[in-house]
This record gives C-alpha cells, structure tokens and sequence, in this order.
C-alpha cells in the first residue's frame, strides 16, 4: 500500500521503495538536520519559521541547504501532490551529509542528500484533547548544550528515543526531560509548560531545549487571550504546585497534561489556562490558513 510520497534528491517514490545509500553520513552517523511541519487548510503551516530553524541547525553543524527556500518549496508541493493523502499532510524535511565513506571527514561527502516525506497527519483524538495524557519525568537526561546542543534539530535522536521508550515502557503518552543541573528543560518530542497562579511557565533556552516553532507561537497566542506567558527555571519540586501542564509541538499542537508520574495534576483535568490557549491557538490558526492552498482549491 502506497502509505506516502517520498522525495530523495528530487526523485518521488512511495514508501516501500525510497532508499538512501548506506554511506551516507545521515545514516552512519546522525549527521543530518530535520523539521516536522504539518498542514492546516492543505498549507504547510509556519513554513518559513521551519526553513529558518532548518538552515540554523544545518549551519550548526556545519552543513549548507543545497536548496534556495523558494525551490525548497515548491519541492514541498510537488511530493504533497503526489501523495496518497486526502486530508491534512505531515510533512517531514531531512537534509543530510551525503554518500561518504567510513570516516568523519565531512570532506570525503558529495552533495548533501535532500529529503521530504509527506504522509497522512493522525489528528489527537478529541477524547484524548478533552481528557489529557500523562507523561513520566524521564531517568534520561536531555543532551548537555555543549555535547550536543539540544536546539540543534538533529537526525542524532538516540537521547530523545531512549527517553520515549522509558515513557512507552511506563504505560505515558511523553517523557520529560531534566538538564545537566536537574532542571526541566523539554521533553522527548515537545516543549513543556506548567501553569502555576494564572501564569504559563516554560523553561529558558539556557535549560537546554529545542526552541520549538509552536512554543512560540503559544507566547503569541497567549498575548492575543491574555494569558501571562514567561520562561522561568522549573524544577522537580514546581510540579507539585502546579495547576496545570500542556505540551506542545507541531503535530500536537497545545495538548494538556494532566497525569505525571501517575500522579494526577491540579484537578486532573484539563485547566483554564491550557484550554484558553488550545482554543487561542486554533483560532488563530483558523485566521491564518482561511484559504486553502492553490492546488487544492
Ligand atoms: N522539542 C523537541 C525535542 C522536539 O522534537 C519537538 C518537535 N519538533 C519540539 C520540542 C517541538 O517543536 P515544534 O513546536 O517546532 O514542533
């Protein structure tokens, strides 16, 4: 079954046949940049915030889009079109170091290879929404910035896995993540927020995380509803004064947390303040992708 549209290098192919070289240095070593968009209306949404934080990662590792954004999208459009999906797409971009040898030297590499994955995007389940997840504060600690810099977007996610595999394994829908100094600083696959006496708080860049597209957002959407939103250190001991938690990320959006460490947070329910900013984020995007994308009108 054809279950997406894969472009390597220009060429489209389903799932089941795309394939990249062994020697390349994405596969080898993680060496590689990615973004994870989403469409809403059929528009991949925020799509030059994505470009931008995609050519910031690349450069941290030393590595230069071989694409102008222009080109880059219309690439986009081209895999969207050809791909099995009716609704909403997600749509993963990767550019890696290219077909080297077994050596670090990114020297010995041609081309960097250019990915983009389009496939169907499973929406959160409104149950799920309405009822929250749980998470687990993970024993794995997130990357220290200068090993590997955490708001680097990397295709090195190992960190990232074994945490989510702790969370899996603990029955939890996420895993947070604690920084070199026992901080929070983000978890596996998402941002994290606390809300605590009417104010969201989200740990600073210095903890250690990935800025994420929608955490920003989130810091917009939360002036538009009159949220107080700031970065503020979060430790072990702020989550039992917590009201209420949410994650968020491109393909969750702003999703409430509602159990830790099965422990329930505040009433054990989706709060106020989270479902202000849920409702904020989806008007706001209702505003901003109105029309649908040109191919598809
Ligand atoms: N942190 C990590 C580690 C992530 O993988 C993601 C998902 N891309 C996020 C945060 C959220 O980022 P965004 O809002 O840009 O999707």
């Amino acid at each position: 079954m054809q279950y997406a549209a894969v472009n390597v290098n220009g060429r489209i192919s389903d799932a089941a046949t795309a394939v990249v070289p062994v020697f390349d240095h994405g596969f080898l070593y993680g060496e590689g940049v990615y973004e994870t968009l989403r469409t809403y209306n059929r528009r991949p949404f925020l799509l030059e915030r994505h470009f931008d934080r995609l050519r910031a990662s690349a450069a941290a590792i030393g590595l230069t889009i071989p694409l102008g954004d222009r080109e880059f999208a219309e690439r986009i459009d081209a895999t969207a079109a050809a791909a099995p999906v009716a609704g909403e797409c997600y749509i993963r971009l990767l550019v890696t170091r290219g077909v080297g040898d077994l050596s670090y030297d990114p020297e010995v590499c041609g081309e960097p290879t250019v990915i983009i994955i389009v496939k169907p995007h499973a929406e959160t389940p409104a149950e799920t929404r309405a009822r929250g997840i749980g998470i687990i504060v993970s024993s794995v600690m997130r990357n220290h910035p200068a090993a590997v810099d955490p708001r680097i977007k990397s295709n090195n996610l190992l960190n990232n896995a074994l945490a989510m595999q702790e969370a899996l394994r603990r029955g939890a829908k996420e895993a947070l993540m604690r920084n070199h100094r026992g901080e929070f600083s983000e978890c596996s696959q998402s941002n994290f927020f606390l809300v605590s006496g009417g104010e969201a708080l989200t740990p600073p860049l210095e903890a250690g995380l990935l800025e994420g597209v929608t955490r920003d957002f989130v810091f917009k959407v939360a002036r538009s509803v009159g949220v107080p939103a700031r970065y503020a250190v979060l430790r072990d001991a702020d989550l039992a004064h917590a009201d209420e938690m949410f994650i968020t990320s491109t393909t969750r959006e702003v999703l409430p947390v509602t159990v830790v460490d099965g422990r329930p947070v505040g009433a054990g329910a989706p709060g106020p303040v989270t479902r202000a900013l849920a409702d904020g984020f989806r008007a706001r995007v209702n505003e901003l992708c109105r029309e649908p994308a040109r191919s598809q009108a």
